[in-house]
């Protein structure tokens, strides 16, 4: 048999198509791309007979599918669905930070149809974007003006460039920071079209360079929180007051990035983060926070400050590049209705498990481990520590509870945990799998026993 004679056994598209196999990935992804999937499968198959490989028609059939189900399970493993974060980390940025509130989420679906987001039922007329959000952002917050854009990145560039366009921008040196995912403020200073203008040292910078610093030159002074790292010992830097007392006489704002936008204090369950009110009293002039951490939100960026700074911000050209969409504007206001009405311990997601105590964390564990109806894990509830992760208050954590599994095949266990509906995802430390129920809500532990007993069996 030549090599060509060889290529009789390949099977048609159709005939992969026609698979019981095939029909259950046709449930999950697009037609068109499947059809891709099994071309390029088969000639793959075709490369392999060519080279010489001998296969019959039922090997050549199982090479092609066996390959279009890999496929499928990679394109799946990124298809957006709801997770069980059992890995203790609050605000995990890789599973959507923030969870939304009930209240959020019934918005956004009510919103996703038509809505009125720039018209007011009332009068009939139209009405600005996110107008009565911002209204909400300042009662809750004391500002007088806000604006909501996609995110805190997205805000720093829009401030930066709207205030102080091809002018200097003086920050310390002990701020000069890489927020995360490559997203450093000298790049982000350059974009946006300003000039750095770095001062002091990494750990101490006075109120006198700042000063020094200043000249007509000048378009704002930044103060950057630090988010995601610590830094202690012999350190130094002005107050955001300090630095408003220095530029009141010039029209120059102070711009406080925080960052992580507390709004509630958070000291009494050991986590010290300055609150958005803080910096609201203390004068700064313009505010930047993201949405979705602290704040407990939808993925935004919220700008805060005085009334001419913000109708600065408005009217520049980049605004309509990182205006909000309905779906965030719905779930935002839907959170700040809730900070402001003084349920947000119990309704916001993040507070609530922020609030939870171990002991209750503990007992959940134990519910979960009582429902477990196989015996081949070895399976124990230990204290461990959760996280807020997300790139807010770094060093903190909370003492938590979760459930120690471990033995042979552990990882494999937790593959099928991830790849289950819902996935299932713990924290795999040395030769155990650790899922820190602190992030898994109480409606979730029937849900995760299920998972867990389904895993098990399956090993
Ligand atoms: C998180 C953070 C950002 C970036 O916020 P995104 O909403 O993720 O764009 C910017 N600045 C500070 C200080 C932060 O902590």
């Amino acid at each position: 048999m030549t090599r060509t004679e060889s290529l009789r056994v390949l099977p048609s598209v159709d005939e992969v198509l026609r698979c019981a196999a095939t029909n259950q990935m046709l449930d999950a992804c697009p037609r068109q791309q499947v059809t891709r999937w099994i071309r390029e499968a088969i000639d793959t198959c075709r490369t392999t007979l060519l080279s010489g490989t001998p296969m019959d028609a039922d090997a050549a059939m199982q090479f092609v599918l066996h390959r279009v189900r890999e496929r499928s399970r990679a394109e799946l493993g990124e298809s957006l669905q709801h997770v069980i974060n059992a890995t203790g980390i609050l605000l995990h940025t890789n599973l959507g930070r923030s969870p939304l509130a009930a209240a959020a989420m019934d918005k956004i679906q009510h919103a996703a149809a038509y809505t009125n987001v720039e018209l007011n039922l009332d009068t009939g007329k139209r009405s600005q974007r996110g107008e009565r959000v911002t209204r909400l952002l300042c009662e809750l917050t004391g500002s007088e003006a806000a604006v909501v854009v996609n995110n805190c990145a997205a805000a720093t560039m829009l401030v930066l460039q709207a205030l102080s366009f091809q002018k200097e921008v003086v920050i310390s040196r002990g701020q000069l920071v890489e927020i995360g995912g490559g997203f450093r403020l000298p790049d982000v200073f350059a974009a946006a079209g300003v000039k750095l203008r770095e001062i002091g040292t990494t750990n101490r910078t006075y109120l006198a360079d700042y000063e020094a610093a200043l000249s007509e030159e000048t378009g704002a002074i930044i103060r950057v929180h630090r988010s995601n790292f610590q830094q202690v010992g012999f350190v130094t830097e002005p107050t955001i007051r300090e630095l408003v007392s220095i530029t009141r006489s010039r029209h120059v704002p102070v711009i406080d990035d925080i960052g992580s936008g507390c709004i509630h204090d958070l000291s009494a369950f050991g986590l010290r983060e300055a609150t958005v009110k803080e910096s609201v009293t203390a004068g700064a002039d313009v505010i930047l926070f993201s949405g979705d951490k602290l704040f407990g939100g939808p993925q935004c960026g919220i700008i805060l400050g005085g009334t001419e700074w913000i109708r600065k911000i408005r009217q520049s050209p980049m605004m309509r590049a990182v205006r909000v969409d309905k779906l965030t504007l719905a779930a935002l206001e839907a959170t700040t209705e809730i900070h402001l009405s003084g349920q947000a311990a119990d309704e916001i997601p993040f507070l609530r498990m922020v609030s939870r105590d171990a002991a209750s964390i503990r007992s959940q564990c134990q519910t979960v481990a009582n429902g477990l109806s196989t015996t081949s894990l070895d399976i124990s509830v230990v204290p461990c520590e959760s996280q807020v992760g997300g790139g807010s208050i770094p060093g903190s954590s909370l003492r938590s509870f979760g459930l120690r599994i471990s033995g042979e095949g552990i990882e494999r266990l937790s593959h099928r945990l991830r790849t289950g509906r819902p996935a299932v995802i713990g924290r795999l430390s040395d030769d155990c799998l650790i899922l820190d129920l602190r992030t898994v809500a109480e409606h979730e532990t029937e849900t995760l026993a299920a998972q867990l007993n389904a895993a098990a069996q399956s090993t």
